[in-house]
């Protein structure tokens, strides 16, 4: 069953005026309950102007959202209840901490959903599990945190209102390889004990082959594919042509594959190696 879809979402920046912009055009998908799928394209090929629609940030110019089969925009007053259920982490989401403890921070989404504080405490302390924020971090204030403990924090807040999409804009930019590995894992666990719904948006082939289900490939505002990651990652020519890069490991495996060795250039294994 579908958490979340799309039927024919348009998308249009600035309509009636000179500096009207189809972002989005006509783009239909459907993402099933518990799945984990990766966004990606070039910049500027409307991705951030797509998962902005899912939660009802901006209102599709034409064609619907659906959650859970329900047309989001059906009673616009609701909208706010869709922003709890589709939890959104921005790019650089370390920019909207603002509460005086980390804790405090990580408590202010349940609360804002109408949760007791013991609630909201209780959802803050699991969602530093899941980051893997030490217990010792949520009393500071979280101008003392590291980038990365900051990045992590913030998505904490997110994690912590337990929404059944769980959305996120290039969540590694600007994390050092080592930065970016982990928060990646950690992303996968949580998608793995929680079994919640992940997309996850990036311009790199490698942070989301290894971990998304099916990737989602946007150019020029149209779905070019919505795939299982290993039948994408077959296109290498077509994903080149739209400046996506493939993994230079993903290239070997595909040779192994053409000689003959069984091979998952998905998840990067040699089968029986
Ligand atoms: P991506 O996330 O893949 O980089 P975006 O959704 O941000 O792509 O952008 C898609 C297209 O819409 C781009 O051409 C971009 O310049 C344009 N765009 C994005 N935001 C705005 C805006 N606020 N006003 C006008 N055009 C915009």
């Amino acid at each position: 069953m579908p958490i979340i879809e799309t039927k024919n979402l348009t998308y249009i920046y600035g309509q009636g005026t000179p500096f009207e912009k189809v972002a989005v055009e006509d783009v239909s998908i459907s993402i099933e309950k518990g799945e984990f799928v990766g966004v990606i394209g070039h910049t500027g090929s409307g991705k951030s102007t797509l998962i902005q629609t899912l939660n009802g940030l901006i209102r599709p110019t034409s064609g619907q959202v659906l959650l859970d089969g329900k047309d989001i925009w059906a009673e616009p007053k609701k909208i706010r209840s869709v922003r709890f259920r589709v939890g959104m982490v921005f790019q650089y989401p370390e920019y909207q901490l603002f509460e005086e403890t980390v804790l405090k921070d990580i408590m202010f989404g349940p609360k804002n959903m109408g949760l007791s504080d013991d609630e909201a405490r209780a959802r803050a302390y699991e969602a530093a599990r899941f980051t893997d924020l030490k217990e010792e971090l949520l009393e500071k204030s979280p101008f003392e945190l590291s980038g990365g403990e900051k990045r992590r924090a913030a998505i904490a807040g997110v994690i912590a209102m337990d929404p059944e999409v769980l959305i996120l804009d290039e969540p590694t930019a600007g994390l050092d390889p080592r930065g970016r590995d982990v928060l990646l894992s950690q992303i996968g666990q949580y998608h793995r004990e929680r079994g919640n719904t992940v997309l996850l948006v990036s311009h790199s082939m490698e942070d989301i082959g290894r971990t998304a289900d099916r990737l989602l490939v946007m150019s020029g505002g149209h779905k070019q594919y919505l795939a299982p990651t290993r039948e994408v990652f077959s296109h290498g020519e077509e994903l080149e042509k739209m400046g996506l890069r493939v993994p230079q490991i993903t290239k070997i495996m595909q040779e192994l594959i053409k000689l003959g060795v069984p091979a998952d250039p998905a998840t990067l294994t040699v089968e029986g190696a």
